[in-house]
């Protein structure tokens, strides 16, 4: 048996860790947004690729929600008094993964090091980037253009957001992890994680051949919301999906994976039909391991039902 998860960064490792839990060893792949990926100090830095990965090794850091557990600055602080780029915080331990993927990333594919550095860290499910490919988001503001980085973490998403572009992207070929999960015979469901629409999953989706791939394959298709009660848990989706005129209705949910799933599981607080889907209905907030480990069992077992 097999499981394909496709996630951004922080919402969709959760979903991610939860599957890995409670699927057996070695079924699940987790294919992962590279959008966000940015060269920085020299670095290149894969956001959402770490999130995943730092979920499933346990050493995500809950309390700030992002990156490692037990982190320190020593690195920031010693950049700011040598005056240095301060406005993008990494921490002394997540410096590390960032160095040994630039060095890796000498020798071998973005693939190849994810494999290792998630290997090391006694990951036994694969975690792989849509594309070795480099794509970089862009997106259109009401104050030009701006790298996605620059909008999100130096801008903190305050700029209007008009549209979105995936630099790369036309040429970017699948990784060859993400081509054989989508290929492989034993693939039982394909399950969207809780990601931003916009910045998570439509990049993943602008791979050519992604679309085709997943829209193709006869396996059941569910996805589950980022929004309860029309609000995100966090960060900018629902603000972008109101600037670009969509809402945060289950129903526009629906409208950015259409042709693309066949269930969409929603938070008791948006319960309710959608024309030519299927909706269920649990409280997806995941609080902690637990409820990560119950809604990726509920993902799971609504996949299976729509086989039938
Ligand atoms: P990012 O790349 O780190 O921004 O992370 P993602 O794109 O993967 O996930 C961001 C989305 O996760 C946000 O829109 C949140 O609303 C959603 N999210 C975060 N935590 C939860 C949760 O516990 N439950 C649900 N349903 N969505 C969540
Ligand atoms: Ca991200």
């Amino acid at each position: 048996m097999s499981i394909l998860a496709i996630a951004g960064g922080v919402g969709g490792a959760k979903l991610a860790a939860g599957l890995a839990q409670a699927l057996p060893e070695g079924a699940l792949t987790v294919a992962v947004n590279t959008g966000d990926d940015f060269e920085h100090m020299g670095l290149t830095i894969c956001p959402d690729l770490d999130s995943v990965t730092y979920a499933l090794a346990g050493l995500n850091n809950r309390e700030q929600g992002w990156g490692v557990t037990g982190e320190s600055w020593a690195f920031m602080e010693m950049t700011r008094k040598l005056g240095g780029e301060g406005w993008f915080n990494l921490g002394d331990r997540d410096l590390a993964t960032h160095v040994l993927r630039t060095q890796r990333l000498r020798q071998v594919s973005l693939s190849q090091v994810t494999a290792e550095l998630t290997g090391a860290l006694g990951i036994r499910q694969k975690v792989v980037p849509m594309s070795d490919d480099p794509v970089r988001t862009i997106i259109a503001t009401d104050e030009g253009d701006l790298a996605f980085q620059d909008y999100f973490v130096r801008r903190q998403c305050k700029p209007v957001f008009h549209a979105m572009r995936f630099d790369g992207a036309e040429k970017a070929r699948i990784s060859e992890g993400f081509a054989q999960a989508l290929a492989d015979p034993a693939l039982e469901a394909i399950i969207f994680c809780p990601s931003n629409p916009m910045l998570s999953i439509e990049p993943v989706l602008s791979v050519p051949g992604v679309r085709d791939a997943l829209a193709a394959r006869r396996v059941p298709a569910v996805a589950l919301s980022p929004f309860i009660a029309g609000q995100a848990v966090k960060g900018p989706a629902a603000k972008i999906m109101g600037e670009l005129g969509l809402g945060t209705t289950p129903a526009a949910l629906a409208a950015c994976y259409t042709g693309l799933i066949d269930g969409l599981m929603v938070d008791k607080a948006d319960d309710g039909p959608i024309e030519g889907i299927i909706t269920r209905a649990s409280d997806t907030l995941m609080r902690d391991d637990a409820d990560q480990i119950r809604v990726a069992r509920e993902m799971l077992a609504f996949a299976q039902d729509l086989a039938r």
